[in-house]
């Protein structure tokens, strides 16, 4: 016997975005439904193919997934909508892609999508109705697992919990808990692994991953009725509990008491919880140890490992340990070896997907045969690591010394916001329900064009800025002749709000195939903080003074804010998350003083991703918030009281973090309220927030016009619950992604809408003017 190497789970999308490929010529009608399947069986091949020879023993199956793994099951189980008109039998891929993104020619809507827990991937939300029955309603799992086996492949079978999908899971009758439905579903589940069995496999992998979140009695009563119904049903077939993106915490003595064969540690995230586990397990109990962090990029320090891996399997017995990734190794990028423009330094303390279950191996061989087996691969860790950690690209003392000399005084705006609004007022002369946008306009056709073609070096510097001045002249022309309040000079010159500033600062590094899938196919590329963030020159100023130079009106400034450009990169990690946000909030606060110097009054810092940081525990959110809200004002205190800071966040849930919201102290937050129709105000109200606010009342997230008397309507319900000198009139969101046939028109209903406003709030103050 020998400890075993296992992995969670592989990346779909193909090292060249195959898949997202595959799909597009699929649903345009390019290619046919036969093309689209052999590239999702060539995919699974190779990627088996490939672990195979990386010397893992564990190599899942049913990984891999057209869309989503979340629908895939909802497929599995048949919880399919009865709008999708599902009459049974198997579920044709048209009707799967019906519910991952709707059809428009059916006239059917996709269904919800949300965040897999902490990370950036989506999952279609499983709704459930009233009357919901369970049966069998794809094999893919055990198509897969006889896939992989005719190629020679013995695999672990990966599946989504029954626990985990049903919390997951909205029921469509509001008085229903999902977790009702448990004893519906487990037959299915039991069928599914009964066939398996049957057909030889001999592990399969149970993802669990609500197992990290603080667990109700009724959630850990589900599990436990789960496994051990399961248990029952298939004697023999030995389950691994997989659980990670944290610890068990306090679910642990649960975990362990369930009848599995095996239970996932992610000791990259929990790397406490061995000890406990290792006092607790039942000693037949395999454990497969989470050892090689799948959340991020870096390359692992191998020797470190084995220090804390070598006990246990001495303790334990080899037969009793399985080394894997902290968790699926989607959340990562394929190939390090596709990069050839990166930094060879950087490069060599880099380890994406391959490169980590390279690691694994290294890490089998030096416990199964002894670290002198592998004693060069350990060598090369060691240099790697030794390299990072004193390397000038990564630590510059003049960051770290700004950053020892932040004082609270330096996250303070001078005066509190009632003396500030006076000032912007004076400063600003806006009339009432003033108007403004979030920021972007149109990428259009034109536009990305000619950004593609200054990247070439076909288009000089110089005719690119002209071109994008051009734009921006436009613009501006365009919201003055419609009576903004507010201009934007439109972000024509970004290509995304995270790497435009990214690219212009110190510490940051980009690939070229590093894509990892967000949804379905869209995939992303996430830039890569490496090091010590300072700001070599100003990244905006020249976009907003010339803005600002065509215009006697107040042009606002466009910032990404701090926590949203460490949310959605990979960040180093060898320092504290909340000391790199600060590093990179003081290179932002130098950015927010010079618009302010340059004449710009008003500074918009966007935080969208403020709310995705919460940690998936609520016991350590208050930790999280603090820090988040501190670094969101030290990039914005540093301004004179006259000058006003706006915020903006894509959504509305804030009951849960409003003091944190109020906290942030931004003169103005826009938030998304035009598809909640402002009910979701009530948190401001409740609160009684104190600053301005601007409730969207324009879905930028659609191609419909709002006509004049549905904003009005909007704004008026947004009266009920906030004080008519604390609204602002905006969209829900930057208007990029849009045509300008569409935000045309839609801004002048808005404006409109605002003038109809303020003619309402007139005649009530002086009633006798409407005789
Ligand atoms: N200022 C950005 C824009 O308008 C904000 C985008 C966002 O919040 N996601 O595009
Ligand atoms: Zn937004």
């Amino acid at each position: 016997m020998s400890v075993l190497i296992g992995n969670l789970g592989f990346p779909r999308i193909g090292p060249k975005r195959e898949l997202k490929f595959a799909l597009e010529n699929f649903w345009s009608g390019k290619t046919s439904e036969s093309t689209l399947l052999e590239v999702g069986r060539a995919l699974r091949k190779a990627n088996w193919a490939r672990q195979h020879a990386l010397g893992i023993a564990h190599i899942p199956s049913n990984d891999f997934s057209f869309y989503d793994h979340v629908l895939d099951t909802s497929v599995m189980v048949g919880a399919i909508p009865a709008v999708y008109g599902w009459k049974g039998g198997e579920v044709p891929l048209e009707l799967y892609f019906a519910m991952a993104r709707g059809s428009e020619t059916r006239g059917l809507p996709a269904l919800e999508m949300t965040k897999w827990f902490d990370t950036n991937y989506h999952y279609m939300v499983p709704e459930l109705e009233a009357n919901q029955t369970f049966r069998l309603a794809s094999t893919k799992p055990i198509d897969e697992y006889l896939e992989a086996k005719a190629l020679g492949y013995e695999t672990r079978p990966v599946l989504l919990g029954p626990v985990t999908y049903l919390k997951l899971a909205k029921s469509k009758d509001k008085a229903l808990n999902p977790l009702d439905w448990l004893e519906g579903l487990l037959p299915v589940y039991a069928e599914v692994l009964r066939r398996l069995h049957s057909h030889g496999a001999q592990w399969v992998q149970m993802d669990e991953p609500v197992l990290s979140l603080e667990l109700d009695e009724a959630s850990q009563g589900a599990l436990r009725r789960a496994y051990t119904a399961l248990a029952e049903e298939v004697p023999g077939l030995k389950l691994l509990l997989t659980n990670y993106f944290g610890g068990y915490g306090e679910n642990l003595e649960l975990a362990l008491s369930l009848p599995v064969a095996g239970v996932h540690l992610d000791l990259v995230r929990a790397p406490g919880e061995l000890e406990p586990v290792l006092l607790k397990a039942p000693r037949e109990l395999t454990l497969s140890l989470g050892v090689i962090d799948g959340r991020n990029v870096w390359r692992a320090n191998l020797s470190a490992i084995l220090e804390r891996l070598e006990p246990v399997v001495e303790a334990r017995g080899e037969e009793r340990v399985m080394i894997a990734p902290s968790c699926s190794l989607l959340h990562v990028p394929i190939d390090l070896s596709l990069e050839t423009a990166l930094d060879p330094e950087l490069k060599s303390w880099l380890a994406f997907a391959v490169q980590k279950l390279e690691e694994l191996s290294i890490l089998g061989r030096a416990l199964n045969q002894g670290r002198a087996a592998v004693k060069d691969e350990l060598a090369a860790s060691a240099a790697a690591v030794a390299a990072r950690r004193s390397s000038a690209k990564i630590h510059d003392p003049k960051v770290q010394e700004r950053l020892a000399q932040v004082t609270p005084e330096m996250t303070r705006r001078k005066s509190p916001f009632p003396l500030r609004r006076e000032a912007q007022q004076a400063h600003l002369g806006l009339p009432l329900f003033p108007t403004t946008t979030i920021g972007s306009f149109p990428q259009t056709g034109e536009v990305r064009k000619a950004r593609a073609a200054f990247s070439r070096g076909e288009l000089s510097t110089a005719d690119y800025t002209d071109f994008l001045k051009s734009k921006v002249k436009e613009a501006v022309r365009w919201q003055e002749e419609i009576g903004l309040d507010v201009l934007v000079h439109g972000e024509f010159e970004r290509n995304d709000m995270v790497q435009y500033f990214a690219e212009q600062l110190r510490g940051y590094a980009f690939t070229q195939h590093g894509w990892v899938q967000s949804y379905g196919s869209r995939y992303v590329r996430p830039p890569i903080l490496f090091g010590d963030v300072s700001r070599p020159r100003p990244m905006t100023l020249e976009w907003a003074s010339y803005a600002q130079s065509l215009t006697s009106k107040p042009v606002k400034g466009m910032l990404t804010g701090p926590v949203t450009m460490l949310q959605w990169s990979f960040v180093r990690d060898d320092l504290p998350r909340e000391q790199v946000c600060r590093q990179i909030a003081l290179a932002l606060r130098d950015e927010v003083a010079d618009l302010e110097r340059a004449g710009i009054r008003v500074i918009q810092i966007d935080e969208p991703a403020l709310r995705e940081g919460l940690p998936l525990r609520r016991s350590e959110w208050e930790g999280y918030l603090a820090w988040a809200v501190e670094c969101f004002r030290l990039c914005a205190s540093g301004v004179a009281d006259e000058t006003q800071i706006h915020t903006h966040m894509c959504y509305s849930e804030f009951n849960d973090i409003i003091e944190s919201i109020a906290d942030m102290d931004a003169d103005v937050i826009s938030i998304e309220a035009s598809r909640s129709k402002m009910e979701l105000l009530e948190a401001f109200v409740s609160y009684r927030y104190p600053n301005q606010i601007g409730p969207g009342i324009y879905d930028i997230h659609s191609p419909r016009v709002p006509p004049v008397a549905e904003m009005v309507e909007l704004l008026e319900k947004a009266q009920k619950h906030l004080a008519p000198d604390q609204i602002w009139i905006n969209p829900d969101c930057g208007l990029k992604t849009r045509k300008w046939e569409e935000v045309k028109p839609a801004l002048i209903n808005l404006v409109e809408a605002a003038r109809q406003l303020r003619r309402q709030a007139e005649l009530s103050l002086n009633p006798q003017e409407s005789l």
